[in-house]
């Protein structure tokens, strides 16, 4: 490592990198971190820089004592300078703590779980689509930053795309000179919604992607006087906005979930896979829906833009974007999560939960081939089709059960994780709302 400081060390200084961000993630999702100059390198890379352990959300560390400090140690492989912050590089932290590695550190918690997938000689390959808003301040709420036009259905629409291209290119500019390969950006289905893709990779570099995308994205449109937002529903008439993971498994250069028959979108591995995911979606979505406001985007039925195309129903289906699982030609889409999600303790858990349907054998049951936003309730309940959790305390109730995902996140964070989620779900259930008074102020 000292080997490695020095050369590294020497040529970030050589492009004019001054300064290293270490960043790590809090259990909401959240990138933290400090400034470091780059003559720490080496520190960083042993020992880590040091935080107040319990000031980070999740740690449930002790405010005294040795291990009321908390070390993001820099993972080497991460090293890489911020173009849109001249001087900054950025490395990633893994938490640490009283010198051992802390298990409730959402990083960690993602290492194990791809360890697990290593000793079977396995990969996970995601592929996680952000979509987002630029919204701007009006008093105390948020508003599009452009829906001028009024259009029933913006999506992939090419008169308020331009409008934004300098915030879209500049993004652009910056993720590839951080190392990602953007592939698509487009107009989603809402006003002043974006979605911008890169490249599939291993699990843990796609979820240290999203948080890059998410540092990039914040800072830029800040520099443009617009908030970048991943709330999932800001708006209720409009679509929110999904985190989508695309997932295939992979030994060396050999993909698991490809069918050896050409009419099966998946091979049994990754039916089992997939079954598993299905089987655990409840408790799955305390992680991958974290927020008061995910609910409202996980609902079915027409808005004024039309389908919302967020899943509220278990089930699985080629290429149907109307079901939890879209199965495409040895890989599967994973559509519950939302934008609020942190990337790495969501795919911790589908790789618990994807384990699990392997282990079990699992069977996913039928492939749904029905549009489900079509389907009446009456219909639904027929055919003996689960709903998805219908709100943060359902969802916080299934995860605080679930002894799969206790195991995959461990005491601390699972312990955590139900505290603060509780809190935030009674909060919400005791605030009074403009909607209760408009419908039962003047009304009894
Ligand atoms: N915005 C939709 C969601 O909330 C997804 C739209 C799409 O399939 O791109 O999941
Ligand atoms: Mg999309
Ligand atoms: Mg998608």
């Amino acid at each position: 490592l000292a080997e490695f400081a020095r050369s590294a060390g020497a040529s970030l200084a050589a492009e004019g990198v001054h300064t290293l961000l270490v960043q790590f993630t809090d259990l909401h999702g959240v990138a933290k971190g400090k400034l470091v100059p780059l003559h720490q390198l080496e520190t960083v890379l042993t020992d880590g820089a040091g935080f107040a352990g319990p000031s980070i959300w999740g740690t449930g560390l002790p405010r005294t004592g040795p291990r009321a400090e908390y070390y993001a140690r820099g993972d080497a492989a991460t090293l890489q300078a911020l173009p849109w912050m001249p001087g900054v590089a950025r490395l990633v932290g893994d938490g640490f703590v009283n010198g051992g590695a802390f298990d409730a550190c959402p990083r960690q918690v993602l290492k194990r779980a791809t360890a697990r997938l290593a000793a079977r000689g396995w990969t996970l390959q995601t592929g996680i689509e952000p979509e987002f808003f630029l919204l701007r301040r009006e008093g105390v709420r948020y508003v599009p930053v452009d829906d001028a036009d009024r259009l029933d259905k913006p999506s992939y629409d090419l008169k308020s795309l331009p409008r934004q291209q300098g915030f879209l290119q500049a993004l652009r500019v910056a993720l590839e000179g951080a190392g990602l390969q953007v592939l698509q950006i487009d107009h989603e289905d809402a006003h002043g919604q974006y979605e911008l893709n890169f490249r599939h990779d291993e699990a843990l570099r796609s979820a240290d992607h999203v948080m890059l995308f998410k540092l990039a994205a914040h800072a830029l449109a800040e520099q443009r006087g617009c908030v970048f937002s991943m709330m999932p529903k800001p708006f209720a008439n409009q679509p929110g906005s999904g985190l989508h993971f695309h997932v295939s498994l992979w030994d060396a250069g050999r993909c698991l979930f490809d069918a050896a028959d050409a009419a099966e979108p998946l091979s049994r591995l990754g039916r089992q896979f997939v079954a598993g995911v299905l089987a655990h979606s409840a408790a799955l979505c305390a992680l991958a829906a974290p927020t008061v406001n995910s609910y409202k985007r996980l609902v079915v039925g027409e808005s004024l833009s039309g389908t919302s195309w967020a899943p509220a129903y278990v089930a699985h289906g080629p290429n149907n974007r109307t079901a939890l699982v879209r199965t495409l030609a040895g890989r599967f889409e994973w559509r519950v999560p939302d934008a609020s999600a942190n990337p790495y303790l969501a795919t911790a858990a589908l790789i618990a939960a994807g384990l699990d349907g392997i282990d079990r054998e699992l069977d996913p049951g039928p492939a749904c081939t029905d549009d489900l936003f079509a389907l009446s309730l009456a219909e639904i309940r027929t055919r003996r089709i689960a709903m998805l959790p219908q709100s943060l305390g359902e969802a916080v109730d299934a995860f605080e059960a679930s002894e799969l995902l206790h195991g995959a996140l461990g005491d601390t964070l699972h312990r955590e994780f139900v505290r603060l989620k509780r809190a935030e779900w009674i909060d919400y259930a005791r605030h009074v709302s403009d909607w209760e008074h408009a419908r039962y102020g003047a009304t009894f």
